[in-house]
């Protein structure tokens, strides 16, 4: 934790580590006294499924009347990004957040053609890279989409850069160009990833705070601890959006909004029931979550109601890093896992039969993937005493990185020493497991050792060969698991957010379901769709928050000139 890694970075993405367990649990307390409270507020009817409208809040229960120009709900990087720019057009911006603070922010921010791009002589082809964006959808996305994204980040994350040199002196974007062979198994990477770090200490360096300074300097209006629970639509839901019913203490408040609202949300990862219906499949591989606890499809759910058409494919960031202990299996329950680095290592992984099942050198969740195919939908994964030496040799990129990159800065979440820290604090969790031998560890792991003895020799095998002729992994990933101690970790998937969302133009405006525009209804970030399908591409990497900024800001700016 010691680098490159906030301490509040450190509390999201490992909340069920046994050592951190105690402070992540006081962080979710104080988020889940709002939810539920909202809860009761967002579900006038138990029986309503998230799709349909509930009753309109009656006149007689609106307490207040607000106007504004832009309404932007949801405070996190699109809502930021979309009310700065916004204000910057010159509109009275009304900025609504849920909580009592703004969302949180991402560090592996994916664009293309920065200047820090341009100064460490990063070029690709952005043909190619929009292609593969496609190909990672099976082309379910919109290319203009996806066109805009690789056209656009560069000057929007520059834009960022340029806020962070002013308001945080001596803060660099760095980006990430050492990409070791320029693939990963047979999935192509493309150097997208930056990151703002501290020139002298090389510690991330959060960007919220100086674009909340930049839309408080523009006169944006924020209200924190305040829901929108509708939207409301002239017409009878056939004409323009004009505002928002959003509820705080007051009680149910109007917010006018003459020129648009703009959805920012972030997605449905954090409501088990829109998952469970949506997306199926992921659904019965989560074992754990790292998502935002107010992403509960608000955004999504609202526009709907109002007639918008929503992504027909259910998309969701799913990590490899679910770690639970060996007698659990997938149940529904996301709160108890430790957060495992490794699955995102091209380690040996075996399935509850202690056998091998696919290449391991895959995106993460082309890994879940190939591994919701086994039984129970659930594997291990498999490293010795060697691991230092192995995860060098593995060359990880992205936020699996734990190498020092040739790039400069501070590029990696975990380092060395932290990784060792992480891991001795899950095999006290119990959710490592070590072992002297092979034998002992498969029955720790609660695997037949027979047959993971068999495995693990035969992968000793072909490492010793160089050449995977079992299922093609890249010779020098194919490392021999020899000297104990031997360790493993039951392994299941993460959920961190949601990215399948409403349709949108370029102009990020919300489409209806015969594709006609919604005037005055804008969306960004998770709430918006129409970019990935089926999968999220690691390998390109940052390019959720890289989008979601991005496109924050354009909806903004699309608003305000409305
Ligand atoms: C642990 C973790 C790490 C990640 N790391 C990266 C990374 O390094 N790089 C990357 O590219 N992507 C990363 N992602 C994905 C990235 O977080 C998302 O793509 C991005 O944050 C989405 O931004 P957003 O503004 O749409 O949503 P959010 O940032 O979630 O913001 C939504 C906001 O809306 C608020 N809200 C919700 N409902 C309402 C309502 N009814 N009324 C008012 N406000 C409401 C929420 O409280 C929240 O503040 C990560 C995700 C997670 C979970």
């Amino acid at each position: 934790m010691k680098k490159g890694i906030s301490r509040r970075d450190f509390l999201k993405g490992s909340a069920a580590v046994a050592a951190a367990g105690l402070l992540g649990a006081c962080t979710a307390s104080s988020e889940s006294t709002q939810q539920s409270e909202t809860e009761q507020q967002e579900q006038p009817s138990k029986t309503l499924k998230w799709n349909e409208a509930p009753e309109k809040i009656a006149e007689d229960q609106i307490t207040k009347t607000l106007d504004t120009e832009v309404l932007v709900i949801g405070a996190g990087g699109a809502g930021l990004m979309a009310a700065a720019g916004a204000a910057e057009e010159g509109a009275k911006v009304t900025l609504l957040e849920a909580l009592m603070f703004n969302g949180t922010e991402r560090h592996w921010i994916g664009a293309v053609n920065t200047k820090s791009a341009q100064a460490a002589n990063v070029n690709f082809d952005k043909k190619e890279l929009v292609e593969e964006l496609m190909r990672y959808a099976s082309c379910r996305a919109d290319q203009k989409l996806i066109q805009l994204w690789a056209d656009e980040s560069g000057s929007a994350i520059d834009w960022l850069a340029d806020l962070m040199a002013e308001k945080v002196p001596g803060t660099k974007l760095h980006m990430e160009w050492d990409i070791g062979q320029g693939s990963h198994g047979s999935y192509k990477i493309f150097p997208t990833m930056h990151n703002f770090q501290n020139d002298e200490t090389k510690e991330t360096v959060d960007y919220f705070p100086s674009l909340i300074e930049r839309c408080k300097e523009l006169g944006v209006e924020m209200m924190y601890e305040t829901p929108m629970v509708q939207l409301e639509r002239a017409d009878n839901n056939t004409g323009r959006v004009t505002g928002a019913i959003a509820k705080n203490a007051d009680g149910y408040i109007r917010i006018n909004a003459s020129k648009g609202v703009i959805l920012c949300t972030g997605g449905y990862s954090a409501n088990k029931e829109m998952m469970e219906e949506l997306n199926p499949t992921a659904y019965k591989s989560i074992a754990g979550t790292d998502s935002h606890s107010f992403n509960k499809g608000d955004g999504i759910k609202a526009a709907v109601w109002v007639g918008a058409a929503k992504d027909d494919d259910a998309t969701c960031m799913l990590f490899d890093r679910a770690a639970i202990q060996p007698d659990r299996f997938i149940d529904g329950n996301w709160d108890d896992s430790g957060y495992l680095i490794f699955g995102s290592h091209p380690f040996l992984k075996v399935n509850l039969k202690g056998e091998r099942f696919v290449n391991e050198s895959l995106p993460y969740d082309f890994m879940l993937h190939a591994g919701s195919l086994q039984p129970k939908r659930l594997y291990n994964t498999i490293f010795d005493a060697n691991w230092h030496q192995h995860v060098t040799q593995m060359h990880q990129i992205g936020c699996a990185r734990i190498e020092p990159s040739e790039s400069g800065g501070l590029l990696q979440i975990f380092d060395h020493e932290s990784a060792e820290g992480l891991l001795q604090g899950l095999i006290a969790g119990g959710y490592i497991q070590q072992a002297d031998t092979l034998e002992e560890l498969a029955e720790k792991l609660n695997i037949p050792a027979e047959q993971f003895v068999a495995t693990v020799n035969r992968y000793n095998e072909l490492a010793a060969k160089g050449s995977d002729d079992d299922f093609g992994k890249e010779g020098y990933r194919m490392i021999a698991l020899d000297t104990a101690p031997f360790y493993g970790a039951r392994q299941g998937a993460t959920i961190l957010c949601t990215l399948d969302g409403l349709r949108i133009n370029t102009d990020m405006q919300v489409l209806d379901t015969d594709g006609e525009v919604i005037e005055g209804l804008y969306a960004a970030g998770n709430d918006s769709g129409g970019f990935f399908a089926h999968n999220y591409p690691e390998y390109i990497v940052g390019v959720a928050i890289g989008r979601t900024l991005t496109f924050g800001r354009i909806a903004g700016k699309s608003a305000a000139k409305a």
